[in-house]
This record gives C-alpha cells, structure tokens and sequence, in this order.
C-alpha cells in the first residue's frame, strides 16, 4: 500500500510520548486521587459534529492537502486518516465500514467541524478531486460526533479511540496541571498518609473539645520536611465576649499559625519549632508579635541562614504558604479555599470530600466548584482526596462548611 504520513494509525499507540515512570506498585501515593478540574470535566463531556468521508488511501495525502486549501486546519488531537480496523465499534454499523479485503485500500478522512463548510459545498469540492472525478464516485459523507478538545491523558485517549474517534494525547494540559507538575508535586508530598492521620487526629480532638467541629489542617513545609502547623475547627469556642468565631475553620487557623510563627522568626521572639498541635490554646490567646519590618530580612542572605533549626527559610516574599503542603481532614468551604489560594500554598490533600458545601472538587454530585485551578484566578494548585478504606472515612454533617 501507499507509503502514509504520521496522520494514519499505524498501531494502537494514542500518544505521542512516552509515559511517566510508573509509582511503585505499593505506594501508598496511590490512595491520592487526582482532583479534575472544572475545566477538564466540561472537556470530557463536550463534542462537535464534524464531516467524515471514506476515500482511496492511495489519494489521502492529496485529497487531504488540498481540503487545507478550503478548510481551516483543526482537529489537531484526532487523526485525520483512519483505517478501517480502527474505527470504533459504535461507528462501525453507521459509516458502514468494510469488514472484509480489500478493505485497506480506503481510509476514513475526518474533514472539518460542520460549521467550517456546508455539505454540498464539501461534496462538490470533492468530486472534482481526481480520486473521485477519475472514477466517477459520489464522496459519501457522514456526520460523526468527537470530542471537541484535545484528552488530557493517554488514559482519556484509549476512551476516546474505542468510543469516539481516534485520538492523540500530546503530553500537555491546557485544562489543568500538566503531567510532569503532577508527578513532581505527587513525589513531593512529605509522608501524606501520616500528615493526613494528624489532620484527622486533630478534627477528633476538635470536636471532643466541644470548642470546635470535627475538622482538621495540617501545614507542612516540603523543603524541610516539618510541620508548620496543626490546627483543629475552632468556631464553637467562647472567649471573653461569649460566642465563638465562625471564621476560625481548621485552614484558617493552620494558616494563621504559619502566619504567627513567621513574624515569631522575624522578630525572633518565636524560636520554637514546636508543633501547634491543638491543645485547647490559641496562638492569639498569647501575647501578639506586632507586625515585623521585613526591610531587614529581605536583605539577609535567607539561603544560608537558619541552618541549624528554623525550618522557615523560605524567602519572604509576602506570600504566607507559598509552594507548602496542606492536609486537611475534609474538603474545605469557598472561605478555606479562597485562603488557601491567596496563601499560595503548593498542594492540599484531603480526606474526606464534602458534597454539599466542599469547594475544591468540580465533579458532578457537589458543587463543582473546584477552585484549586480556575483560569480566572492569579494561583493554583494541585490537589488530590485520599482514598480512605471501608470504614476509615471520617463523617461529618454534609451541611457544614469545613
Ligand atoms: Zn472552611
């Protein structure tokens, strides 16, 4: 047959690169379940129409240069060419695809979305085409349904190939992290499983306080591998004026203590590493650091500093979580989540998902909101729910904002 260019499948590889390094087989990172973005979910449900033709393969190269000529060029991420063998079962019976020889001397060209041209317009450019005019052929198009953009995995584009058309997975991401950032920040995660086991620990040690709800946030700082802060749900608890603070949810509050612990460096009144565990005591209960010049630091050299303890060597650069890691025992609200963008922070796990009122997962069944990667805000971050085992998950009321 006819030497073809890359446009025909010569084998069942759907993408163009070669694939991560697998994790190992029992890592314990494979309870981390990757968060979809809103922008992904709407990709992976959204088609258009276009035109498909069966045409001689001997003439696909010329009839395919020429359509550019009257055609936009479009459907990067799906073959143009396909052989018979490779169109997808459901298509099989509709485009009347041959089963038996001399099956390979036709390929299915996929021209255009509908919209670029009208079908009488396609059909009469065709059949001035030598491989229909030579033989007097009527072009048989058909209207097939593909995706509308690009798979964002190679997983997605076997589903795609066996359901819709033949795709490509070029390794890249225009809906969401690219895959080489979710592979770097999936092995950067310090010790998820135990941070995620504090989180909860501290959710039960919340709600057993009466001060607070059952939930739970842990901050830690990959660079070093330490724990910045652990903070417990905090709403319930009554100080001098009577009633508690709605506002003080486990994130804030985690990301607070971050907050409290840099100024305690920069003014080094705060020299401790401990871990702020919840224990009942509230850092602003203490005595409050007044703001700290920065002036000074930014003029120190922060790569050499600190060498021999204080873990908070990270650059000043007004961000308070920028590129931490955040645990949390459950999916946090619109407030938690919004915090923990403006923060900066690097990646959040969590435990377990709120449908009602969770803002980071874009899934259908909740609020879709998945704000961990929105293109209209200036951070984003990669994020994963761990997948508890039968009976491990924590419970709470799916009506509470964690
Ligand atoms: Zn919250």
């Amino acid at each position: 047959m006819t030497n073809l260019p890359s446009p025909t499948m010569e084998s069942e590889q759907f993408f163009d690169e070669e694939e991560e390094v697998p994790l190992e087989k029992d890592s314990p990172l494979h309870n981390l379940i990757l968060l979809r973005t809103l922008q992904e979910i709407k990709a992976a449900v959204e088609t258009i129409d276009v035109f498909t033709v069966p045409i001689p393969s001997r003439s696909a190269n010329v009839v395919l240069s020429s359509l550019r000529a009257i055609v936009p060029t479009s459907l990067q991420h799906l073959r143009r060419l396909v052989k018979p063998c490779y169109i997808p079962d459901s298509l099989v019976d509709f485009l009347a695809v041959p089963t038996t020889p001399p099956e390979e001397n036709i390929l299915y060209l996929l021209v255009c979305p509908v919209t670029d041209i009208s079908e009488e317009n396609l059909r009469n450019f065709l059949q001035e085409l030598p491989a229909f005019s030579t033989t007097g052929v009527v072009p048989r198009i058909m209207t097939v349904a593909v995706p509308s953009s690009q798979p964002i995995s190679a997983v997605q584009a076997t589903e795609w190939s066996a359901k819709y058309w033949p795709a490509v997975y070029k390794r890249g991401n225009p809906y969401g992290p690219h895959p080489s950032i979710v592979s770097q920040s999936l092995r950067a995660l310090v010790d998820p499983e135990k941070h995620l086991r504090l989180a909860k620990q501290v959710a039960t040690q919340a709600a057993s306080s009466g001060e607070g709800l059952g939930f739970g946030a842990v901050i830690v700082d990959p660079q070093t591998g330490q724990i910045l802060a652990a903070a417990g749900d905090a709403r319930l608890r009554c100080k001098e004026k009577g009633w508690g603070n709605p506002l003080d949810h486990a994130a804030m509050r985690a990301i607070d203590m971050v907050a409290q612990r840099r100024l305690g460096r920069t003014q080094n009144v705060r020299p401790d590493n401990k871990v702020e565990v919840w224990d009942g005591k509230y850092l602003e209960d203490e005595e409050a650091p007044a703001k700290a010049d920065t002036k000074a630091d930014e003029n120190s050299n922060t790569e050499n500093e600190d060498k021999d303890g204080d873990a908070d060597d990270r650059k000043d650069d007004g961000y308070l979580c920028h590129n931490l890691q955040v645990y949390l025992s459950h999916e946090p609200c619109v407030m938690c989540s919004m915090a923990l963008l403006h923060s900066r922070v690097g990646a959040v796990a969590f435990g377990t998902r709120m449908t009602r009122t969770g803002a980071l997962n874009a899934e259908e069944g909740g609020r879709q909101m998945g704000l961990f990667w929105r293109p209209e805000l200036n951070w984003k971050f990669v994020c994963w729910q761990w997948k508890a085992e039968p009976g491990e998950e924590m419970k709470s009321h799916e009506n509470v904002d964690a």
